[in-house]
């Protein structure tokens, strides 16, 4: 109660856009099991555990029971708890069983390798098995460990196409155990996906059927997503009976300084505001910023308003750091030596620091899940303080003044295709080099596997099936987080190591000579972009500008899919193929967005194939909007609407959709807005738009309306992505036609 005081007149004045509370919820508990083994019960007892949460005994129930079981309750709600104490009690009750833990990130494995070795149950053997085991140790913990944790991308490697070294394991494959699910989503899920029915294909090769125990954050289609990633059907467990602390959530917008453009207040200058003023009040406090950028300045702006004294208890928390210097900043945080620390937001999956006063988002963080997350920070066990300060981004702004879509109960759902060719095609490779692949998979892999099969290059029919016919292991061709498999390598010049990856058909907008390209927070400038070698060469950069390009962009439908009268007219989703040529780039302020310079470029067309959705507004939903430039400006603008809007029905980022309109489609002969999706072969982003058209359009409208500006700003119709660098855009026309679809 006395925290409340504290904050009550910092939090406060015309920046409050909303403010509510979470009241604390006391726990719902179970009993332990009876059936459960007494090395168990013993290990929770030494925890000091016993009971459990209601939810932690219905999972370890729905696993007992032999099924695949979906975990989806909150932060900090045991979720570990409720799959480790089934798998545990069948590794104590059969020496031979194994299981095997999946996690995005080695880090989280490390994490949860900590938390096994706390349990500290007998006949339990953990260990980790990734890209940094060394190899004189691998062949051991194949034979010797019966719970081994490793991530996607090594089981795709090194595991599947090895069977042969991992046969022991597969034979006794007794659970499989999916953490932090909702990570696999997009083109990483596709091919997780595929790599999942590999898994299961050999494990049935080597006699087993394992189950598969999955946890997620809270996502509006989990028991979809379960059978998405797994091709199973899944228990639900989602009735989360953890306690929570009460939590004020304030939604803050930086005040209007042109209303008729639009133009906010800076929401770093806001949230250092709300950072020093916390931290002087003595409440310990971290700020999720979206760029590391974003986050040093905070950190400075924050550290310019204390005192000295209180200005050394501020840190920031950055990616590279060794896992001991992040260790040591999280025991600063959680002993107070530390007060404040800001952070890149692609580090809350990775972050250990317990129990915090306040948590601070500056600019949504593109889902839900990942604000809840941050928040989740803030008041685990006493009345905690989260705040989420608006961008001028257009699904922030439409937050600010709709706090109900953000707050009530509707998140994303996490979509993904694992049928989409351009994923398919290399796993079929993979699985076939694997084993011969024939009818008889087709209830594992999918029907949709032995229709590519004929089509991918080096798989010969043989009597046995299809067999790899090729030299080298096609796994190590596809990379699990990108469509191309000629995607363009990044580079760090300074250190020489690889950054990552950029997809062919986004490499010359994101990683062009003089880009700003973000990897984890950080800025690196591009140096050199070699098209020969599909090579960038970066290296770290510190300026205060980011850049955006200008591009044209043309569409092809190939096949249209499903066409339905919708919303007054004829709406279409179906196979298009895109066709982009960057042809310059500006450098852009990162303070106020100016333009500060112009530069041509000269690059080669590319053209991808995609799924799209698409309309031809009906001539009387166009009346009065038919003149040029009006009729384009119109268009446009509900393109770029939509596009802002669609990441809150299909769990994406507006990076990955683009869009295109034109007063004369060649293909329809008409006025059409496309919206596709960015990744080559599509992974079900445009398909969740058309089948929730209604809602989107709904909730384009409503922004719309509800944005004060007069004729357009970035938080309504302006595109940070926009190839014509938000020229011809007209708010009013959108408006005018989207609310005549849905009159
Ligand atoms: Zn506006
Ligand atoms: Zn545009």
């Amino acid at each position: 109660m006395t925290a409340t005081a504290l904050w009550d007149d910092l939090i406060a004045g015309e920046e409050l856009a909303h403010l509510t509370r979470e009241p604390a919820r006391e726990p719902r508990t179970a009993a332990i099991p009876a059936g459960l083994r007494p090395e168990l019960v013993a290990a929770l007892d030494r925890l000091g555990i016993e009971r459990l949460y209601a939810h932690q005994a219905e999972a370890y129930e729905a696993a007992r029971g032999g099924g695949t079981v979906i975990v989806t309750t909150g932060t900090a709600s045991g979720k570990t708890l409720a799959f480790n104490l089934p798998v545990l009690d069948a590794l104590a009750a059969d020496p031979h069983s194994r299981a095997l833990y999946l996690y995005p990130t080695k880090a989280l494995a490390q994490d949860q390798a900590r938390t096994l070795a706390g349990l500290a149950v007998p006949g339990v053997r953990a260990a980790i098995y990734d890209g940094d085991t060394p190899t004189e140790q691998r062949r051991q913990i194949r034979g010797w460990a019966n719970l081994i944790l490793t991530n996607p991308d090594m089981l795709h490697i090194g595991v599947l196409p090895r069977h042969d070294l991992w046969g022991d394991v597969l034979h006794n494959l007794r659970y499989v155990v999916v953490d932090e699910a909702h990570v696999y989503r997009g083109v990483f899920g596709s091919h997780v996906a595929n790599v999942l029915r590999r898994l299961r294909r050999l494990a049935g090769i080597y006699g087993a059927e394992p189950q598969f125990l999955l946890a997620s954050a809270t996502i509006a289609n989990p028991g979809e997503l379960a059978r998405a990633l797994t091709g199973l059907d899944a228990a639900v467990v989602g009735d989360d009976a953890a306690p929570r602390a009460e939590r004020t959530i304030a939604l803050w917008n930086p005040p209007l300084v042109d209303a008729e453009l639009g133009l906010r207040a800076s929401a770093l200058g806001e949230a250092s505001r709300l950072l020093a003023g916390l931290v002087g009040r003595g409440l310990r406090t971290i700020c999720f910023a979206k760029s590391r950028k974003s986050a040093e300045l905070i950190h400075r702006f924050a550290s310019d308003r204390l005192d000295a004294a209180t200005a050394a208890r501020l840190a920031p928390y950055r990616a590279g750091y060794t896992p001991q210097q992040r260790r040591e900043i999280e025991r600063r945080l959680v002993e107070g030596e530390l007060l404040g620390v800001t952070s890149t937001d692609a580090l809350e999956l990775g972050i250990d620091i317990g129990e915090l006063d306040c948590a601070i988002s500056v600019g949504f963080p593109g889902t839900v899940a990942s604000l809840r997350q941050q928040w989740g920070r803030a008041g685990r066990r006493a009345h905690g303080l989260a705040v989420l300060v608006a961008s001028e981004d257009a699904l922030d702004q439409y937050f600010m003044r709709e706090p109900e879509t953000l707050l009530g109960r509707r998140v994303e759902a996490a979509i993904l295709d694992h049928a989409n060719p351009r994923v398919l095609d290399g796993h079929v490779a993979a699985a076939a080099f694997e084993a011969p692949v024939d009818e008889g998979d087709a209830a594992i892999l999918g029907a949709e596997a032995l229709a590519r099969a004929p089509h991918v290059p080096e798989l010969r029919r043989t009597p046995r099936g299809w067999v790899w016919a090729g030299r080298d292991s096609p796994a190590a061709r596809v990379p699990l987080r990108s469509t191309s498999p000629d995607a363009f390598t990044v580079i760090d010049a300074s250190t020489g190591a690889l950054l990552g990856l950029a997809e062919l058909e986004r490499a010359y907008s994101t990683v062009h000579e003089g880009a700003v390209y973000l990897h984890l927070g950080r800025q690196y400038l591009v140096r050199e972009l070699d098209l020969q070698a599909r090579r960038a060469i970066v290296e770290p950069f510190s300026g205060d500008w980011y850049t955006q390009v200008k591009k044209e962009t043309s569409t092809d439908v190939e096949e249209p899919l499903r066409v339905e009268r919708r919303l007054g007219l004829e709406l279409s989703f179906g196979r298009v193929s895109v066709t982009e040529r960057v042809v310059a780039y500006q450098r852009k302020a990162v303070v106020d967005g100016a333009t500060l310079a112009t530069v041509p470029l000269d690059l080669p067309p590319t053209t991808f194939d995609t799924e799209a959705v698409w309309f031809v507004p009906r001539p009387h939903q166009l009346e009065g909007l038919e003149a040029m430039p009006l009729l384009l400006s119109s268009l446009h603008a509900a393109e770029h609407s939509l596009i802002a809007l669609l990441p809150l029905w299909a769990m994406c980022d507006r990076w990955d959709i683009g869009g295109l309109s034109t007063n004369l489609h060649q293909d329809t002969g008409a006025p059409t807005v496309f919206v596709y999706d960015g990744h080559a072969g599509g992974v079900g982003i445009a398909e969740r738009g058309f089948e929730q058209f209604e809602g989107w359009v709904g909730d384009t409208v409503r922004m719309l309306e509800g944005c004060p500006c007069e004729n357009g700003c970035p938080s309504c119709v302006q595109s940070p992505k926009c190839g014509n660098l938000n020229e011809l855009l007209d708010k009013g026309g959108a408006l005018t036609l989207l609310r005549r679809m849905l009159a």
